[in-house]
């Protein structure tokens, strides 16, 4: 009897297991509102959650120096940690004693900013644990080991002297080979489209170390002592990934060999589990990918009937084709034909945001700050790996350096590389992803973010919320009038949202329902209007990562619906540019707990 009771107080202490942390916090709640007598309980608590974040992030970084510096926080700079197993359980234990200590606050009484960085930090630590504990993308995914990115950045980053950040970068290299000593020994069943990505990955990265990093060494400043040390290291690292990759390369030949490398798809119990913390939607991964279904025949519908329109202007003499999927793909390589020319891509994304604000304020759609302008420029050299345009925000902790929207220009593609270029990114086109990329999405987006001011949403921002609202945007400047309504433009829009649409179709169905190859590049071609180079692309990247193709149509449809629904909720008092400036407000949380906070406001 006496055994019995004693086992209820223990199953009663870890149920509750946020009862003593919060007997904890209690303690200070009571002396700090003795010396001011203004503060509640309440104010106390969110003081105590602030600090409490504020610690988590500090201590994430000596877990995470490289990702630190990716973001601007240089503290850790000279770290490269080993991924031993030894790491690994102390990075374990850290998430969970972290989550627990979380786990403590009253989610209730905290403030609506601090309640959503409460589930963001959740869901962060409750990641750390999958992917530890179930995911193991450390024993299969051969890519998850490259060490070049961060030493790049630093080499390219001119946060302190180049001579400083050559001193630094020896340090970090010093763990190099114990780095790759530790890759090893983690990788047990590796895919085999992983195990192909970190060979050509890591003689990308080999590159680095021969060639700029040498480069730089021998033009600095560095004592020819330092510079004797500097050459051997720069070797040791060399050597070290030069064995990971032959490494790799004899793994790869004996599992094409034997045939039973581990799949690359995850399945379906994997796929849900991840789909739900990595995008954190109201829906389950499959009824995702049964909306974008039902999304994919609305869209098909929409554009049979600006086909039915356009289709006399552009082919007077010819007859339509039956199938009318058919002809809304001739007609679109027909007018696709109207683009700018190679040498004045840059110039003609420049000369369109002003045109892009000019319209947002005229139609006063969402505040626009002028203090933050954007700046269009070519692609950096060392930026430059896919052509295209992106925006590059500066990190949370250098919130007052530039925005720059990314451009590269198209000089190192011969004419029909160029031509193929230019006619997917048509007239039509380039304006919907300057909409999407700068204003206002990506940028604007990046601007309201800032002014939250919570780090977490910051370094842990949302990737659906954020893709999601550039999306939702280039429906919504449409449905405003942006364009005056040109089918033309409607018809290159549905196209490019099919894109968006087919990538959750495509990655639900290969990673869940084993779609083929050959089946995935039909679907993309055939119901989505893709070139084969693109659809070939989205093939590859479906194989290599799983549900963050997603993000896209997950966050855009949910930020569409919610502003109907609070449409619908509020009828006439209902004002759009109130509903974006309301929803850009809460940072790039995830678009469920926005909706949870608008609605209860
Ligand atoms: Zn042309
Ligand atoms: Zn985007």
């Amino acid at each position: 009897m006496k055994k019995h009771l004693i086992s209820v107080a223990i199953v009663a202490a870890l149920v509750g297991c946020s009862e003593p942390a919060k007997q904890e916090t209690s303690v200070p709640a009571v002396k700090a509102s003795q010396e001011s007598p203004t503060a509640s309980a309440v104010d106390i608590l969110n003081q105590e959650f602030a600090q409490f974040s504020g610690e988590f992030i500090e201590q994430f970084w000596q877990y995470n120096p490289g990702y630190a510096v990716y973001v601007g926080y240089y503290k850790y700079d000279d770290q490269l940690p080993v991924p031993d197993a030894k790491n690994l359980a102390a990075e374990l234990s850290f998430a969970k004693a972290q989550l627990a200590a979380l786990l403590a606050f009253d989610v209730k009484k905290l403030t609506a900013s601090n309640a959503s960085d409460y589930y963001i930090l959740k869901n962060q630590l409750q990641s750390l644990l999958f992917n530890v504990e179930e995911f193991k993308s450390h024993q299969w995914n051969p890519a998850n080991y490259n060490v070049a990115g961060v030493f790049g950045v630093i080499l390219n980053t001119d946060y302190k002297s180049k001579d400083e950040r050559l001193r630094t970068i020896f340090k970090r290299m010093g763990n190099i080979p114990a780095y790759y000593q530790a890759a090893k020994a983690n990788i047990t069943n590796p895919t085999i489209p992983h195990t192909e990505l970190a060979i050509q990955q890591n003689k990308g990265a080999l590159g680095l170390f021969k060639d700029s990093l040498h480069t730089a060494m021998t033009e600095s400043g560095l004592s020819e002592a330092e510079k004797t040390d500097f050459t051997s290291r720069l070797a040791e690292a060399s050597a070290a990934i030069n064995g990971y990759i032959s490494w790799l390369e004899t793994k790869a030949e004996a599992l094409k060999a034997n045939g039973n490398a581990k799949d690359f798809r995850i399945g379906s119990d994997l796929y849900e589990k991840k789909f739900a913390l990595d995008i954190y939607s109201s829906l389950t991964a499959e009824q995702l990918f049964e909306k974008a279904q039902k999304d994919k025949s609305r869209v098909h519908g929409e554009m049979v009937k600006i086909a039915d329109k356009l289709w006399p202007k552009y082919f007077a003499e010819q007859a339509m084709p039956a199938d009318k999927l058919v002809a809304v793909k001739q007609l679109i390589d027909h007018i696709s034909v109207k683009h700018v020319e190679r040498d004045k891509f840059v110039d003609s994304i420049r000369a369109q945001i002003p045109e892009l604000e000019k319209f947002v304020i005229d139609n006063n759609l969402l505040t626009m700050d002028a203090d933050k302008p954007l700046v269009v420029r070519e692609t950096p050299e060392y930026q430059r790996g896919f052509a295209g345009a992106s925006i590059n925000a500066p990190g949370p902790y250098d919130a007052k350096a530039n925005t720059y929207y990314n451009v590269t220009p198209l000089d190192h593609y011969n004419s029909e590389e160029a031509e193929s270029y230019l006619r997917e990114y048509n007239h039509w086109l380039l304006q919907i992803l300057n909409i999407h990329e700068a204003v206002p999405g990506h940028y604007t987006q990046l601007v309201h973010s800032n002014k939250s001011k919570s780090l977490v949403k910051s370094i842990f921002g949302n990737g659906a919320m954020v893709e999601g609202w550039a999306v939702y945007t280039e429906r919504m400047m449409l449905e405003q009038g942006y364009g005056d309504f040109e089918p033309e433009l409607w018809l290159m829009y549905y196209k490019w949202n099919l894109r968006v649409i087919m990538n959750s179709i495509i990655d639900y169905s290969i990673q869940v329902n084993g779609l083929t190859e050959e089946q995935a590049l039909d679907m993309m071609m055939n119901q989505a209007f893709q070139e084969k180079a693109e659809a070939s692309g989205k093939w590859r990247r479906a194989t290599l990562s799983q549900v963050q193709l997603t993000s896209y149509f997950t966050g855009y449809s949910e930020i569409y619906e919610l502003r109907e629904e609070l449409k619908a909720k509020q009828g006439e008092a209902f004002n759009l540019t109130d509903f974006h400036n309301q929803f850009l407000s809460y940072g790039s949380a995830p678009v469920p707990i926005i909706r949870q906070m608008m609605l209860a406001e």
